[in-house]
């Protein structure tokens, strides 16, 4: 996956009813594109291709390479600049839809796969070894319990998690 480009024969009128239609996606189009939302990114710092201003003006032009990139995915989540956007975008929310419609389409990160496929196995992002534990203990605090598996399994057999994983999942 490589930086988005601007390939505008690749416009796509669909994609933005698509990011729309995705929980926290409703509000791409109120974006006015003042950056306030990449000056706050407490990411853009030490990514500076992680631009989320940049990648909600692709979105919102229908250009749909901007799925196949990782950059969308390097967001933390951390809010801020929901917190300070002027227009009330919701712009993690909007990152948010716009890696939804992305895993929609099988286009997961190899990186993110990875870190979902423990999620899958083991119910945790990593393996919880004996020196966590016994760092734990040093530090007084009671040791992490192995999570059922088997119920793991069981949550995740009800939802479209793995296929979405393993990209065999495609948009209805
Ligand atoms: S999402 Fe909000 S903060 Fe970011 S460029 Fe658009 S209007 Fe500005
Ligand atoms: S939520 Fe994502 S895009 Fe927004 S400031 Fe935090 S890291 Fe940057």
């Amino acid at each position: 996956m490589e930086k988005i480009e601007l390939k505008y024969r690749e416009v796509s009128s669909d994609l933005v009813k698509k990011v729309k239609q995705e929980p926290g996606g409703e509000f791409i189009s109120r974006c006015y594109q003042c950056g306030t939302c990449t000056a706050t990114c407490v990411v853009n710092p030490f990514k500076d291709d992680f631009n989320p201003r940049r990648i909600i003006r692709m979105a919102a032009l229908g250009v749909e390479n901007v799925l196949d990139s990782i950059e969308p995915w390097y967001c933390a989540v951390c809010y801020l600049c929901t917190e300070r956007c002027p227009r009330d975008v919701k712009p993690a929310a909007v990152l948010m839809a716009i890696k939804n419609v992305a895993a929609n389409e099988g286009k997961v990160p190899a990186a993110f796969k990875n870190i979902n496929e423990n999620i899958a196995k083991i119910g945790r992002l990593f393996e919880i070894d004996d020196f966590t534990n016994f760092m734990r203990e040093d530090m007084g605090l009671p040791p992490i319990e192995p999570i059922d598996e088997e119920e793991i399994k069981k949550l995740i057999s009800g939802t479209r998690f793995e296929k979405i994983i393993k990209g065999e999942e495609s948009e209805t």
